[in-house]
């Protein structure tokens, strides 16, 4: 037995010792048994506590209580000092493929940001994609998020996130407007599916961009087989406006774009014409839905859609913020996106959560970072993430703070806050 454990340690160490530098870190923390305490613990299924600590082993959350109570493993102590330590953030929106575009698409509204979008996207080259993407995953490793839901129309670069160790959703985003399409976009992007080798903490779904930019007959398609898995729904008022009457800015872009827009428009909100298609359904990861009212938030709740707020990109484009109480209120589960780099200034979804916070200040604190923690990782389908508790995944974030620090929610909130990867 004694003999078999020292196998086990020396195999550790080997493993260990292959790996680079920060890595071996990394790996050293999620491995050996050992109590993490912090001025606060902010465990996301209950609220703060202070003097808290979490015992990890295996990289499994094994025991949380506060230092001095009972049960608490007689592990080696780190003691992170005064902060706030949480699970690790999720941001459960972002285009990791548009990051070389930050600060280069401007356009005042969503269907101009489109169209700007579109031509600084075809500038970039793919050596500059591929290097803003490596970044990108390397800031929100180091900034404590955990796990991303990452649109892509390419998946050019979901080896760098195998690579890395982030837990991803990547939503295989398909945009076709002419319906003589579905068939062939379809039949193409399940081929690819079944052609990606991935490791296990990287998952490949199948989503469509948006009701407005895919075809009516390719939505029904993916809804007849469980899907799309992720949605942009109900955006701009040029989306509200195009389903409505089929005109305005939408219809010009579209018919600039693919020479003609053959659509008899359903006259409906853009949430309720979503239904309409049999798209909603549970495990929809819904972006944005800022141009709802009552009647949609009640469709959302129904069909057991996340809907994923990204305020920051919202205003940026000034469309608005969704509204967050009344969809809390209703059951459905929120999550927070930054969005890409391309309409937000960060991926780090903390800087939504204080956007959000200044949006609706009579908002719960505890609401608003849970949805940046246990909302994202709800949408996503990674269980194990999003809270400590006993059982869950390991991965952690800490925001270091004053040793005066009393209100640790609001702490996080108020924009001073800078949260870190526990390695
Ligand atoms: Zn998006």
């Amino acid at each position: 037995m004694l003999a078999s454990r020292a196998a086990q340690i020396s195999l550790r160490e080997a493993a260990l010792a292959a790996v680079t530098p920060g890595f071996y870190l990394y790996l050293r923390a999620v491995i050996e048994p050992c109590v993490l305490r912090a001025g606060f613990l902010l465990p996301i299924a209950a609220g703060p506590i202070a003097g808290g600590a979490v015992a990890v082993r295996d990289g499994r959350i094994v025991w949380v209580g506060t230092a001095d109570s009972s049960g608490r493993p007689s592990w080696p102590v780190r003691e992170l000092g005064p902060g706030v330590l949480l699970p690790g953030l999720v941001n459960a929106h972002t285009h990791l493929e548009l990051s070389a575009l930050r600060d280069r698409v401007t356009g005042a509204g969503f269907t101009e940001w489109v169209a700007a979008l579109v031509e600084a996207r075809g500038l970039v080259a793919p050596e500059a994609t591929r290097e803003a993407v490596r970044s990108a995953i390397s800031d929100l490793e180091q900034r404590g998020t955990v796990a991303v839901g990452d649109v892509s129309n390419g998946l050019e670069h979901v080896d760098l996130l195998g690579e890395s160790r982030l837990s991803a959703v990547v939503y295989y985003e398909q945009l076709a407007w002419a319906p003589e399409r579905a068939r062939r976009v379809l039949d193409q992007a399940e081929a690819r599916l079944r052609e990606l080798r991935l490791p296990a903490h990287v998952v490949v779904r199948l989503a469509a961009h948006a009701p407005h930019s895919v075809s009516p007959p390719l939505l029904r398609a993916m809804a007849a087989r469980g899907g799309p898995a992720a949605l942009h729904l109900a955006e701009s008022p040029d989306e509200v406006r195009f389903l409505r009457t089929g005109d305005g800015a939408w219809s010009d872009f579209l018919r600039a774009r693919v020479g003609g827009v053959d659509f008899d428009a359903p006259g409906l909100s853009p949430v309720a014409y979503a239904e309409a298609l049999g798209v909603l359904h549970p495990g929809l990861v819904a972006a944005h839905c800022v141009q709802v009212d009552a009647s949609d938030v009640g469709r959302l709740a129904r069909h057991g859609v996340s809907v994923v707020a990204c305020p920051r990109s919202n205003r940026r484009l000034g469309l608005g913020v969704p509204p967050v109480p009344e969809l809390l209120a209703a059951g459905v589960n929120v999550a927070l996106g930054s969005d890409s780099l391309a309409s937000a200034p960060s991926l780090d979804v903390l800087d939504d959560a204080v956007a959000l916070r200044r949006e609706f200040p009579a908002l719960a604190p505890g609401a608003i970072l849970s949805a940046a923690t246990l909302g994202g990782a709800l949408a996503l389908g990674f269980d194990d993430l999003g809270t400590l508790v006993a059982g869950r995944r390991a991965a952690l974030a800490f925001a270091p703070g004053p040793p005066s620090l009393d209100e640790p929610e609001a702490f996080l909130l108020s924009g001073r806050a800078r949260v870190r990867s526990v390695a």
